[in-house]
């Protein structure tokens, strides 16, 4: 047993300048942080973000948050043993008492949830991806391998993270390599070369980032997106090493038409879509450029439409021997009630875990351990807002999962996250 002798929230600023909640909980051994990250394209499943209104930071104050874990959450918490994670996170949704966190806010109980991982691992004086390698393998029931993860790097941006006319939200780029080091290595050059293409194709203009750190520029089509990447990566020299990975994020540019979920409505990219036209876009893209990766590629709630579009992937004698997955985000919102849906309806074969979609360590876990039984990829995730926080790192080589994606290879908050990465990779090699 590790006591907990205090918990302290306090509002502090994620990278959007935008307040989050930070909580420090102290035992014997020191005081351990747990933050929330912030997402702009949030799903609406997802549990929410408790915000105080008003004026304050235009409406986006967390005082309110942070008052209810240092009276109501730090009561119940303090004398507690942190070792106890499912426990813990349970009373944590107890003391909500709603079913999508909206009384404390997910932004609160995540951050005291991280928090007390990070608790649990010193008492155990072990590494944050070890305790959180040990708390996963005992809720798979059976011991899981932790893993350093392949990375998924967003250098281009769009949509709700960037303010040009692209409306799919995220590029990446797949390097492989026998190391992270060599992954990140390979897309600090690509990133370097593709800034220089850009301000070769946009004299005199501003080239921007967006929220994650990879460059916004006036874009509008995905193939011209693409088409930087290819030659980006051929100028690296890089050609045969890296595949590409989109997050389209669709329910930002969709709209009902008769009923959400059904394929009635419309997307407004570059051009309209219906979600049967979006589809076979979709193909075409894949047969054009190495897409081995769609995030969201329809609405959060189009679970058949998804499903469709693995199917005619499947059945494309072009794409046989790619391996494409479709992953769900806002389609899943790292709830396993979701993720029930989407096994059932097979719309996915990759979850994306976010811990702040659902709010603690113990369900986003899991929806991943769901996840995982029923043959699907996993992928850990940042959001749009953060900090230089690096649990997620510890999180993805924890729970063994083998994908992250933290954005792009610059800014302060998303490399935080790769250079734990190295720390653990380094750390796992000289064992
Ligand atoms: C995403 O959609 O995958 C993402 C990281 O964006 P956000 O955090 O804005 O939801
Ligand atoms: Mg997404």
């Amino acid at each position: 047993k590790m006591k907990i002798n205090s918990v302290h929230a306090r509002e502090i600023l994620d990278s959007r300048g935008n307040p989050t909640v930070e909580v420090e909980i102290s035992t014997k051994l020191g005081s351990f942080i747990g933050v929330s990250p912030s997402g702009a394209s949030t799903g609406e499943h997802e549990a929410v973000e408790k915000r105080d209104g008003g004026s304050r930071y235009l409406g986006k104050g967390v005082k309110k948050s942070v008052q209810l874990i240092n009276s109501k959450i730090a009561k119940s918490l303090i004398g507690k043993s942190c070792l106890n994670q499912k426990k813990l996170d349970e009373l944590l949704c107890l003391i909500d008492g709603t079913d999508d966190k909206r009384k404390i806010g997910a932004n609160g109980i995540v951050a005291c949830s991280m928090a007390i991982a990070r608790a649990g691992a010193a008492s155990y004086k072990k590494p944050l991806y070890t305790h959180l390698n040990d708390i996963y393998s005992k809720l798979y029931g059976k011991k899981i391998a932790v893993k350093i993860p392949q990375g998924y790097f967003n250098v281009l941006n769009g949509g709700r993270h960037a303010a040009n006319k692209l409306a799919f939200q995220e590029f990446m780029l797949v390097p492989s390599a026998n190391s992270f080091a060599k992954q990140l290595q390979m897309v600090s050059e690509i990133y370097h070369h593709l800034q220089v293409l850009l301000i070769k194709k946009f004299p005199g203009q501003v080239i921007a980032v967006g929220d994650e750190g990879g460059f916004a520029p006036p874009l509008s089509k995905p193939e011209e997106a693409l088409n930087l990447l290819v030659k980006a990566v051929e100028i690296a020299g890089y050609s045969k090493k890296v595949s590409f990975a989109m997050d389209v994020a669709a329910s930002e540019f969709y709209s009902e038409r008769k009923g959400r979920g059904k394929s009635s409505g419309e997307y407004r990219a570059h051009k309209m879509f219906n979600a049967s036209s979006l589809m076979k876009y979709y193909i075409s893209l894949c047969e054009k450029y190495n897409i081995v990766s769609i995030e969201d590629p329809f609405d959060e709630n189009a679970f058949v439409d998804f499903a469709s579009l693995r199917k005619l992937i499947s059945q494309n004698s072009n794409l046989k021997k790619r391996k494409i997955q479709i992953v769900g985000d806002d389609l899943t919102c790292t709830n396993s009630l979701r993720v029930k849906v989407a096994v059932l309806e097979e719309s996915c074969d990759c979850l994306l875990l976010k811990v702040n979609q659902i709010g603690t360590v113990t369900e986003a876990m899991q929806s991943a351990v769901l996840a995982q039984k029923n043959g699907w990829k996993v992928m850990v995730s940042h959001r749009s807002g953060e900090t230089s926080d690096t649990f997620i790192a510890d999180l993805a080589v924890g729970i063994g999962c083998g994908q992250i994606k933290s954005g792009s290879t610059a800014r302060g908050e998303r490399v935080a996250k790769y250079n734990q990465l190295l720390r653990i990779e380094e750390r796992m090699k000289r064992r």
